[in-house]
């Protein structure tokens, strides 16, 4: 046994990476109920090698000695480890039995879990980050006038330096105020050869003032609703360039929002889908952070100090830089 295989043998047993990994090419047992397929939590329980229990109505736990899952039960709420994943379906209860979708198990919570074994592939040399609008287009304006766009740069500068000094290559579509189409931000991580691609914004819920908390977005699968358009019309199949990169966006996504929430303390408003543009034309991995609402006015304050600025550029630098470690995790397992 050489030492990858012992490698490959202890990660295999949990060792190395604190659960019980079994091998990417375990099939789990689906059930079929009407054209779909599920995957019932009592068989994801031995596969994570976890113990199931309903620790309160509407609510199943899985949890082993590391990690824990709780599922809302006719919800799409799902918490892996605290942090929120939205899945793309309610947990339903089909046959007798609490299950998801297969699709929520192979394209959400598996990646989320065991990011290392979907990233053999994946690259991590080069880190670009898009200060959202800019120029003409202000973004999303505070009642104390705070200008999105500023913001966005603002953070993004202080993300790069974060990186940096952990040695991790980093570009920003713009360095300045100016306007930048959408497409021509992907051009531009595409011409750099970009590992990874992270859109920064800050959201606004107009009047409504309680409003609040972090989320990552990233793209929606094929097929499957965004999140804030579930069960509206059909969902559209199209699969987009950013589409070749599911599960990598999937544990991207979770490692910036467990730990900008970590970080800062706000409201995990979860790892959520849409079908944004950068996130389409996207050339690797992509996530795109809202790291608070202008429209509150608590979360304006936090946004005017540059100190909280400075721990959300924390939360996120973290959470790519974790995402980093997952693919070199990945390549070792290889
Ligand atoms: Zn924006």
């Amino acid at each position: 046994m050489g030492s990858r295989c012992i490698i490959k043998a202890l990660l295999g047993i949990g060792l190395l990476t604190g659960t019980l990994a079994p091998p990417a090419t375990a099939a789990l047992p689906v059930i079929t109920s009407r054209g779909k397929n599920y995957v019932p939590l009592s068989s994801m329980a031995p596969y994570y090698t976890m113990q199931v229990s309903e620790p309160a109505r509407n609510r199943v736990r899985l949890q082993n000695r590391w990690y824990t899952l709780d599922f809302e039960t006719n919800s799409r709420r799902c918490r892996v480890n605290g942090t929120l994943m939205w899945l793309n379906r309610p947990t339903r209860r089909i046959s007798g039995k609490w299950a998801v979708e297969k699709v929520d198990f192979y394209q959400v919570i598996d990646p989320a879990l065991r990011p290392y074994a979907f990233l053999a592939k994946a690259g991590s040399k080069m880190v670009v980050l898009d200060p959202g609008h800019g120029g003409r287009d202000n973004g999303a304006v505070s009642p104390r006038r705070v200008f999105e766009k500023l913001l966005t740069l603002d953070i993004a500068k202080r993300v790069r330096n974060r990186l940096q000094t952990r040695g991790i290559t980093v570009k920003l579509t713009r360095e300045s105020d100016r306007a930048l189409s959408l497409s021509g931000r992907c051009k531009k991580a595409a011409g750099w050869n970009a590992d990874v691609f992270v859109s920064l914004h800050a959201d606004s819920a107009g009047k409504a003032k309680s409003a609040k908390g972090a989320g990552t977005f990233v793209l929606s699968l094929p097929g499957c609703y965004s999140t804030g358009s579930y069960g509206r019309g059909k969902p559209p199949s199209t699969a987009y360039e950013g589409n070749r990169f599911n599960a990598a966006n999937t544990a991207l996504g979770y490692r910036i929002q467990q730990n900008l929430v970590k970080n800062t303390g706000q409201t995990d408003r979860g790892v959520k889908r849409a079908r944004f543009q950068v996130l389409r034309e996207a050339p690797c991995p992509a996530a795109l952070v809202e790291v608070a609402f202008l429209s509150n006015p608590k979360e304006e304050a936090m946004l005017i100090d540059p100190a909280k600025r400075e721990q959300i550029a924390h939360g996120i630098a973290d959470g790519i830089a974790a995402y980093l470690y997952d693919v070199e995790r990945g390549r070792e397992m290889k």
